[in-house]
C-alpha cells in the first residue's frame, strides 16, 4: 500500500465556510458562533446557508451524479481505501477539532473518531455489498436478475454530539454505492466536517460528490422541500427526527430519522457489582453523559439495590471534572441539564451525589456528576431525556418488573443487562423492545458491518444505519426478467403471463 500523502490543510476555519463543487465558501450573511466549551469563549464563526446555498449545493450534487454512478464499483473503492488510509492519519487532528468544539476528552474523542473511521473501513467491500442477485431459468428459457442502483442526491443532518462518527455513519456508504452527498452538520461543531471533505477530496473524490454546509432549521428546511434531494439521513433528538421524517417523506423522499434515547441497564442480583458499577459510570457520564447510547436508567433489581448505589456513589465522586470528564457543550444546555437537580429533589427522588457540591472550573460550561436514588417512572428525570452527567435508579422487585418498565418507556435505543445467568440474559434479549442490546456490555454500540438504531421514539424509518441496511437504503433494486426469443418458445400471449 502506498503511503498517504502528507495533508496539508488549506481551508482557513476562522469563519467555517461551506464546501460546495469542491471548494469553500464564506458568503456574506448570516453566521452562527462557535463556543470553545471548556473556555466558554466563542473561537469562531461558521456561515448559515440560506435557500440559495443551499441550491448551489444540490445543483453541484446533481451535476456530479451521473459520471460518479457510473464509475467502476472498483475506482469507487479505491478512492474510499485512499480516504480511509488518509483518515487514519488524520485521527488526532480530528479529535483535536472535537475536543475544542464539543468538549469532550481528547481520548474520548479519538475512540469516537476510530469508531467512524470503522464505517470507511466497511465501505471499503463495496463491491462485494452491491452484488446483486441471479435465477437462471424461472420460467422456461426465463432469467431473472436484481441490480442495486444509487438513488441520487441524498443529505445527511447530524446532531453535536459526535462531530466526526455520525456524519461518518452516512456519507462514506451513501458515497461508496454512487450517490452524491450533501452534509449538513451541527452548527455547534461543523469544522470537522470541513477537514473530512478536503481529505476526501484528496483522496481523490470529484468534486461536488461530496457537500458540506451549515445553518440551522432554515438550513435544514431547504434541504427537505428541495426537488432534488431523493433520501435524508437525520441523528438528533426526537422532536425534531420526528419533525424531519414526516416533512422529507410528505416530499417523497426516503428518510431514516434517528431520535433521542433514555437507556436503561437492569442489574440483577447475581451480576458481579463492581465490574456492573464501574461500567455504568462509564457509560453515564462519560462524554459528560451526551451519548445517544449512554446509560441514564438503572433499574437495580432486588438485593442488588443498596450495594450498587453505595457503589455508584462512590465512584461518581471520584471523577475529575476537566481530567475524566469534559464540559457540556453550551451554557443554555449546561443550564437546562442542571435544572433537572432541583426538578428530581422537588419529585421526592433521593439526591445521593450532588453536582452543586462539586468543585468546577471557574470557565467554561462545566457541571460535575449527580446520581438519584428511589426514581419512579411518573418523574420527570425519568421520563426526560437529559442528556448530561445526571444517572438514576429505579428498583425493581424481579427481572419481569425490569422488563416491563423498559417497555413502557417510550424510547428504545440501546439497553444493557448485567447478570451471570445466560437464561435471565436470553429472555432479556428476548422480551426487551429495545433496537441495541447489551450483555454485561454497557455501550452496545454495534460494530459498522452490523447496523445502528433504536425502536419506537428512537427511529422513525425503517432501515438503520451503517451495516447492510445502509447499503439498502442508499440503493434501490431494479429487477430484470430476461428472455432471448427462440425458435422453439412461443411470444407472450394476451393473458396475463405465468412462467414455468
Ligand atoms: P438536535 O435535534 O437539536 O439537532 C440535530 C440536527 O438538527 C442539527 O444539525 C440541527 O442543526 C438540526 N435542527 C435542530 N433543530 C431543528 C429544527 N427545529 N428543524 C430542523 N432542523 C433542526 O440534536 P442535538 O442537540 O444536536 O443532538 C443531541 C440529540 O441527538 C440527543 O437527543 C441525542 O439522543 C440524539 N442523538 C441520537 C443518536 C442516535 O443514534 N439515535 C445519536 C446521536 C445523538
Amino acid at each position: 500500500m502506498n503511503k498517504p500523502a502528507e495533508f496539508n490543510p488549506q481551508v482557513k476555519l476562522e469563519t467555517v465556510p461551506v464546501w460546495i463543487n469542491g471548494k469553500a465558501l464564506a458568503p456574506a450573511g448570516r453566521h452562527g458562533e462557535v463556543f470553545n466549551p471548556a473556555t466558554g469563549r466563542v473561537t469562531k464563526k461558521v456561515v448559515f446557508s440560506d435557500a440559495a446555498l443551499v441550491d448551489a449545493a444540490v445543483q453541484a450534487a446533481a451535476a456530479a451524479f451521473p459520471a460518479w454512478r457510473d464509475t467502476p464499483v472498483l475506482r469507487r473503492a479505491r478512492v474510499m481505501q485512499k480516504f480511509l488510509q488518509l483518515l487514519q492519519a488524520q485521527q488526532k487532528e480530528l479529535a483535536k477539532i472535537i475536543t475544542e468544539e464539543h468538549g469532550k476528552t481528547l481520548d474520548d474523542a479519538m475512540g469516537s473518531v476510530h469508531r467512524g473511521i470503522e464505517v470507511v473501513e466497511f465501505a471499503c467491500g463495496i463491491p462485494q455489498l452491491l452484488k446483486g442477485e441471479y435465477s437462471e431459468n424461472v420460467g422456461t428459457q426465463v432469467d431473472t436478475h436484481a441490480l442495486r442502483q444509487p438513488v441520487g442526491v441524498c443529505a445527511g443532518i447530524t446532531p453535536f454530539n459526535f462531530p466526526v462518527m455520525v456524519p461518518l455513519w452516512m456519507f462514506p456508504l451513501a458515497i461508496a454505492c454512487g450517490n452524491t452527498f450533501i452534509l449538513k452538520p451541527s452548527e455547534k461543531v461543523p469544522s470537522a466536517s470541513i477537514r473530512m471533505a478536503e481529505l476526501f477530496k484528496q483522496a481523490g473524490l470529484p468534486d461536488g460528490v461530496l457537500n458540506v454546509i451549515h445553518g440551522d432549521k432554515a438550513a435544514v428546511d431547504a434541504l427537505l422541500s428541495h426537488e432534488g434531494i431523493k433520501a435524508v439521513s437525520f441523528v438528533g433528538s426526537t422532536p425534531v427526527a420526528k419533525y424531519i421524517y414526516e416533512t422529507a417523506a410528505k416530499a417523497g423522499k426516503r428518510v431514516q430519522a434517528l431520535g433521542g434515547a433514555k437507556n436503561h441497564a437492569v442489574v440483577l442480583p447475581d451480576a458481579d457489582l463492581e465490574f456492573a458499577a464501574d461500567a455504568l459510570i462509564g457509560a453515564a457520564y462519560g462524554s459528560a453523559g451526551e451519548r445517544c447510547m449512554a446509560i441514564s436508567a438503572v433499574v437495580a433489581v432486588g438485593a442488588a439495590g443498596d450495594p450498587l448505589v453505595k457503589l455508584l456513589e462512590k465512584k461518581a465522586k471520584q471523577i475529575k471534572l476537566g481530567v475524566d470528564m469534559g464540559p457540556l457543550v453550551t451554557r443554555q444546555h449546561r443550564d437546562k441539564v442542571a435544572s433537572y437537580i432541583d426538578i428530581g429533589l422537588k419529585e421526592g427522588a433521593r439526591l445521593v451525589v450532588d453536582a452543586r457540591q462539586q468543585q468546577t472550573p471557574q470557565e467554561g460550561f462545566y457541571l460535575g456528576t449527580s446520581l438519584f436514588d428511589q426514581v419512579t417512572p411518573g418523574m420527570e428525570i425519568y421520563r426526560n431525556e437529559i442528556f448530561g452527567p445526571i444517572l438514576i435508579v429505579l428498583r425493581a422487585g424481579t427481572i419481569d418488573e425490569a422488563i416491563s418498565i423498559i417497555n413502557k418507556n417510550p424510547y428504545a435505543n440501546g439497553t444493557a443487562i448485567f447478570t451471570e445467568s445466560g437464561g435471565a440474559a436470553r429472555r432479556f434479549q428476548n422480551e426487551v423492545q429495545v433496537g441495541m442490546v447489551g450483555i454485561n456490555v454497557p455501550i452496545p454500540v454495534p460494530v459498522a458491518f452490523y447496523s445502528f438504531g433504536g425502536w419506537k421514539s428512537s427511529l422513525f424509518g425503517d432501515l438503520h444505519v451503517h451495516g447492510t441496511e445502509a447499503v439498502r437504503f442508499y440503493t434501490r433494486t431494479k429487477v430484470v426478467t430476461t428472455r432471448w426469443p427462440h425458435q422453439d418458445t412461443p411470444a407472450p400471449g394476451f393473458d396475463m403471463p405465468t412462467l414455468g
